[in-house]
């Protein structure tokens, strides 16, 4: 039984609920964690406060910037733990769990060495008067993060708010809290101020939205569903607090006749497979120009069938999805192209003598499929990918812009030209040419347009997101 940490103490929920923490890979339950609520929030809310009041809100911008390194250091002196901590936590392979862990060590790295590099500016002004703008802290930081990358999104999301000084309140998804707790620990033991980072654990429409809707906080982030994204967003409405949203994503790999076949498939693949298609970023649509449709759709299934999925231990190409609600809405999906006679070109397989109890889904590769289909259409968050053909390139640019969403693309072509006219016509945060970066990239700046949310993660630009400026006025005559 663990417990939640805030204003750097070790607690229960007041009534003593608890909530499972069941592996996706045998559907067991291994853990309890507190069941948070509103009161659970406000204590983390005016704990945050009294930090920014406090000690924490005293630290030199270098001084913040050296903890949060130290903080690096400390995940990747406890990479092996972490690492099957949160395999065990989200069902995910061993090696991606790790990956996952160095990513969340880099974040601390990245916004550790950048705290004290935010400058601000003069400007100029009428005479006898200086003006400077400086760079403050927003105050008290919410982040309500998924359960599909958790470490990564703690980091993402966290990482930047401290090193601009704010407090910070995590809300870690129902389904995997267990390495923010640890981190937390971890950050205590390097030196962050009691209350500059808290995470109260609980369930998204008790400790979630009381979070969303505290008068107490200054920014909100929210990554998760569009469902959830707006609500959140009317919370933070009625309470004029800016919010930072990372929703869902239909990513187009939008493929060209002089593709580097050889280059292009297996990232083809590797960027709907990833985390089994749990990634708002997953490359989930792929749009093939119709002269080479046939044969680089049978290259991709070629290795799409090649696809393995197992547990954790096993190490293989993807693990299960995260709960029996992701699995049977996969299925759904599934099932529903399968009853619409769209063809089933390939499909990876799940190993032998995993466990029966565990969210296991087989990888689909499906096409061609009509423009106007679910699976072109709509997030299936699993592994499914669904194939379609393009005449040219104003007919690759309607479809790749053909849904609400607009997180990532991928253009693939030996034609330069063509690479960066495709590149700024597709309506997308990030548009990858010739690769493709799921989730990757601590110094990108990321983030969404159209109904995959709004404002900036990583990067530099996430300082700015986390910040506010104050400009000063000053009359020396
Ligand atoms: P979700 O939106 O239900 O949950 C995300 C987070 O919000 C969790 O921490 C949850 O506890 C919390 N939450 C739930 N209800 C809330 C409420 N009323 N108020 C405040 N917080 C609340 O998402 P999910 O069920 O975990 O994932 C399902 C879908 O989310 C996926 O199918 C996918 O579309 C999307 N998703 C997107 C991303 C991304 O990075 N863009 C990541 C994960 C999931």
């Amino acid at each position: 039984m663990k417990q939640m940490y805030i204003g750097g103490r070790w607690i229960g929920a007041r009534d003593e609920r608890t909530i499972p923490v069941v592996s996706p890979a045998d559907g067991e339950a291994f853990e309890r964690v507190p069941r948070g609520g509103a009161h659970e929030v406000d204590l983390a809310v005016a704990a945050a406060r009294a930090a920014l009041d406090g000690p924490w809100g005293r630290v030199t911008a270098t001084e913040r910037g050296r903890v949060l390194v130290r903080i690096g250091e400390a995940v990747l002196a406890n990479e092996d733990e972490l690492a099957r901590l949160e395999a065990r936590d989200t069902g995910k392979p061993m090696a991606t769990a790790r990956n996952d862990i160095r990513v969340l060590a880099r974040y601390f790295e990245f916004y550790g060495t950048a705290a004290d590099k935010v400058h601000g500016e003069t400007i100029p002004f009428l005479a006898g008067h200086q003006v400077s703008l400086v760079r403050e802290p927003l105050g008290v930081t919410a982040h309500i993060i998924p359960w599909n990358y958790p470490a990564q999104m703690l980091g993402r999301t966290v990482a930047p708010a401290l090193a601009m000084g704010n407090a910070a309140v995590l809300k870690p998804a129902e389904d995997t809290p267990l390495s923010a707790l640890r981190v937390a620990e971890l950050a205590a033991a390097a030196g962050l101020p009691e209350g500059a980072f808290n995470v109260v654990t609980g369930l998204g429409e008790e400790a979630g939205a009381a979070l969303a809707a505290h008068p107490g906080i200054d920014f909100v982030s929210f990554t998760g569903s569009n469902e959830v994204g707006t609500l959140v967003q009317q919370a933070a409405a009625k309470n004029a607090v800016k919010c930072v949203l990372e929703l869902g994503g239909k990513s187009p790999q939008i493929v060209f006749d002089d593709v580097d076949v050889e280059r292009a498939v297996p990232i083809v693949v590797r960027a709907i497979v990833q985390n089994a298609g749990q990634t708002c970023t997953a490359g989930s649509r792929l749009l093939v120009q119709r002269s080479i449709h046939d044969a680089f759709v049978a290259r991709v299934a070629e290795a799409f069938a090649k696809v393995r999925v197992g547990t954790p231990e096993m190490d293989l190409d993807c693990g299960p999805v995260m709960n029996p609600a992701q699995q049977r809405r996969v299925q759904r999906y599934v099932d529903g192209a399968k009853a619409a006679g769209i063809p089933v070109i390939a499909q990876g397989r799940i190993a032998d003598g995993v466990p029966p109890g565990g969210y296991w889904v087989t990888p689909t590769l499906f096409g061609p499929v009509p423009r106007d289909a679910a699976i072109a259409r709509e997030e299936v968050f699993g592994p499914v990918l669904a194939a379609m053909s393009f005449e040219d390139e104003a007919d690759a640019i309607r479809l790749a812009n053909g849904t609400d969403y607009g997180l990532l693309a991928a253009v693939w072509t030996g034609n330069s030209g063509r690479l960066h006219r495709v590149a700024k016509a597709v309506r997308a945060g990030q548009v990858f040419m010739n690769c493709y970066g799921a989730g990757g990239g601590v110094e990108l700046p990321f983030g969404g347009t159209k109904r995959s949310g709004h404002g900036r993660e990583k990067g530099l630009l996430a300082l700015e997101e986390l910040s506010t400026t104050k400009t000063l006025v000053h009359w020396h005559g």
